[in-house]
């Protein structure tokens, strides 16, 4: 029989009478993730779900991978299957785990049996298969206390597995089980880790990118469309919403002080970001922001931004040290991409002396200089849709 993965289902166990549903957007997502890397039977049974090549050369591995970015599973472990007979399950111990075997010093065998009808006690069927890996492994010792190995036998409904210790999967919920929300990605570090935080709560997200052509190049946009496809592993497919922003930025500039330059673009993104959301039945506006880390990450400059959208701003990275940001950038592997050298629209009009503690009816009384409504709908109508499969 083929090599199959077992994955154990994270917090959806706990969501009782929604199991189902958390189980069947977990199973959705899945097979959706492996599509492109072969056939595989994706079912869920007993709160594990199993993962099935069927193709004799499905690339297994990959699939391995695949399913240890999909959120909703606490650990996955790569297993064999045989038929529920003690030889049976015996041999392919000693067969499947060979490196395994070879290399620890000490193993301990444990097993679970969900087929009551096995003619087997757990313990017995543990002694059995233990003697028979000590037998085939002489080297090793059993070590029921700290083994460095631990073999875990399973007889369940469809046939027995074998398998090592399972390794920690991407945890969370999966997502879309928990609504859709719209979140802001720049070219940065900070950005698509937010988006990575957001999605494994379960949210379903909406990528908006703000692109000031000619002011940042094609390639900055390139980098971002690049970053959310790196982020599809984790989110799923994602369409980018792509606004042109250039016509804002010339007109804060052209009529507004410079120092509330930054100010001002950020309340546009957030005008913008809600609409596109309310049209997309999204409930939350995701951001990078960390506090203090530039200036416009201010409580008073926060507020100011805030001021303009009643959606709720979701800013995971808020109490976020640069550091802790980086490793998860790193783990997720969007850092690479990120340091990439490109322009951010908001790197292009930086005021000099940014106003760093603006009281919002200030910034709301040097905004009567623009036509916010017509900036808002041209941006919309411009607006570029890019869809991104896993
Ligand atoms: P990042 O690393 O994500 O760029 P940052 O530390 O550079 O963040 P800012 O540039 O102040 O901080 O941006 C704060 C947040 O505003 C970003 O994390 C992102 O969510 C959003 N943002 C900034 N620029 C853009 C843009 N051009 N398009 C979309 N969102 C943006
Ligand atoms: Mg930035």
């Amino acid at each position: 029989m083929n090599d199959i993965i077992l994955c154990k289902l994270g917090e959806i166990v706990l969501k009782g009478l929604n199991r189902k549903s958390f189980e069947a957007k977990l199973l959705a997502n899945l097979r959706r993730r492996l599509e492109p890397i072969g056939s595989f039977k994706v079912y869920c049974l007993q709160s594990t779900v199993y993962i099935e090549a069927q193709e004799d050369n499905a690339d297994v591995d990959a699939a391995f991978e695949a399913a240890r970015k999909v959120f909703g599973i606490i650990k996955l472990v790569r297993a064999a299957a045989c038929p529920k007979d003690k030889d049976a399950i015996a041999e392919l111990a000693i067969r499947y785990l060979k490196d395994d075997m070879l290399r620890a010093k000490s193993f301990k065998v444990e097993s679970k049996r969900s087929d009551k009808s096995f003619p087997m006690t757990s313990i017995e069927l543990s002694q059995y298969v233990g003697g028979a890996l000590q037998d085939a492994y002489p080297h090793t010792v059993v070590d029921v206390h700290e083994p460095e190995l631990t073999v875990q036998l399973e007889v369940r409904d469809l046939a027995a597995y074998v398998h090592a210790s399972p390794v920690p999967g991407a945890g969370g919920m999966p997502v879309g089980s928990n609504g859709v929300a719209v979140t802001l990605l720049s070219g940065g570090i900070d950005s698509p880790v937010s988006t990575y935080m957001i999605a494994r709560r379960g949210v379903r997200l909406i990528p908006i990118h703000f692109f000031s052509f000619p002011y940042t190049s094609e390639a900055a946009k390139e980098k971002v469309l690049e970053l959310a496809q790196l982020l599809t592993a984790y989110c799923g497919r994602m369409t980018v919403e792509v606004v042109p922003f250039t016509h804002i930025q010339e007109e804060i500039r052209d009529k507004c002080p410079e120092e509330y330059f930054t100010l001002i673009m950020r309340r546009f993104m957030m005008r913008i970001a809600e609409r596109i959301a309310v049209a997309n039945g999204a409930k939350a506006i995701v951001t990078g922001e960390n506090l203090g880390q530039v200036a416009s990450q201010t409580m008073e400059a926060m507020a100011s931004t805030q001021a303009v959208t009643h959606l709720p701003v979701l800013q995971p990275l808020v109490g976020m040290d640069k550091a802790e940001i980086v490793t998860l950038a790193r783990q997720i592997g969007t850092f690479d991409t990120s340091i990439l050298p490109y322009e951010d629209c908001c790197t292009v009009f930086t005021p000099r002396h940014p106003r760093t503690k603006p009281r919002v009816s200030e910034v709301e009384a040097v905004e009567k200089a623009l036509d916010v409504k017509a900036l808002v709908d041209e941006a919309l109508n411009g607006t570029e849709r890019v869809r991104l499969e896993e």
